[in-house]
């Protein structure tokens, strides 16, 4: 660790588990204290929250339905008014709800469209406020090979995750000469809960498509992450990194 991040502070939406929480801890070990933002698993959340803690980061645990737009930024609120700050914002909660286009249904696409969106848009419209005043920031959008490549079965999810791509370009514009750099994430295959509910042939037919022929593992996301929040990296904006063993290139 080197103290390049040291004082700063993040907060990490969806961190109860899988990506999020691997983000949370990897940012915590370079010395940022941690908002670990959850929608519905508590016990999850003040279990990361006790281990970053018993890792001697500070951390705490604030539940926030971030695709409801009066949450986000009670979110965004709570967590500057505790540490004073706010220099990191990574968007990274998300859901799935897959189904073929002709049988989906209207409440499965507005589900993932505003859990998996229009919360990277209330989280980073309330931020922006104390990250221009500090005139630094560094925000972080988890999007999806799905966004890039699209998946059949996934109009929702990758309608979505294309979505936070145009995102990051437009506020990574609007933002650049804010001292804020704004970029996504596109991980491929990695290995959480969500990809559990994979069948063994379904997992091998993916990672027979894969140029590493193997699933990621959630820590190379975080790295990309942590990469990319790095202080001492302010020329990096308006990037999508791809964290795909090589999927879509
Ligand atoms: P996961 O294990 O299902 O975890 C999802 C997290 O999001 C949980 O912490 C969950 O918290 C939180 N969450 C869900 N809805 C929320 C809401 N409305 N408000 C606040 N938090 C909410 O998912 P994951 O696999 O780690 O995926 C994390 C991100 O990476 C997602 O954006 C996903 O689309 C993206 N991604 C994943 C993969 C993959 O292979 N896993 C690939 C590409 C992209 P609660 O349980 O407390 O609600």
């Amino acid at each position: 660790m080197s103290d390049a991040f040291a004082g700063q502070v993040a907060v990490v939406t969806g961190a109860s588990r899988g990506i999020g929480r691997e983000i949370a801890r990897a940012l915590g070990q370079e010395g940022v204290r941690i908002v670990v933002n959850y929608a519905h698993q508590q016990a999850a959340a003040e279990a990361v929250v006790a281990q970053l803690q018993e890792a001697g980061t500070e951390a705490m645990a604030i539940r926030a339905d971030v695709s409801q737009p009066g949450e986000a930024s009670a979110l965004i609120h709570a967590a500057t008014e505790r540490f004073g700050r706010l220099d990191i914002l990574v968007n990274n909660a998300g859901i799935t709800r897959d189904g073929l286009l002709l049988r989906m249904k209207d409440e499965d696409w507005y589900d993932v469209l505003h859990t998996d969106l229009s919360s990277a848009f209330f989280c980073l419209r309330a931020a922006a406020r104390p990250m221009i005043r500090q005139r630094y920031g560094r925000v972080i959008n988890v999007a999806s090979v799905a966004g890039v490549m699209g998946n059949a079965g996934q109009t929702n999810y990758a309608a979505a995750k294309a979505g936070m791509i145009g995102l990051t370009k437009a506020a990574a514009r609007e933002l650049a000469d804010r001292g804020i750099t704004v970029n996504a994430v596109a991980p491929g295959f990695i290995e959480t809960e969500m990809t559990e509910e994979l069948t063994p042939e379904q997992r091998e037919r993916a990672a027979s498509q894969i140029p590493v022929r193997a699933l990621g593992k959630v820590s190379d996301v975080a790295r990309a992450v942590v990469f990319l929040a790095d202080p001492q990296q302010a020329y990096v904006t308006g990037q999508v990194l791809h964290v795909d063993g090589g999927l879509a290139m």
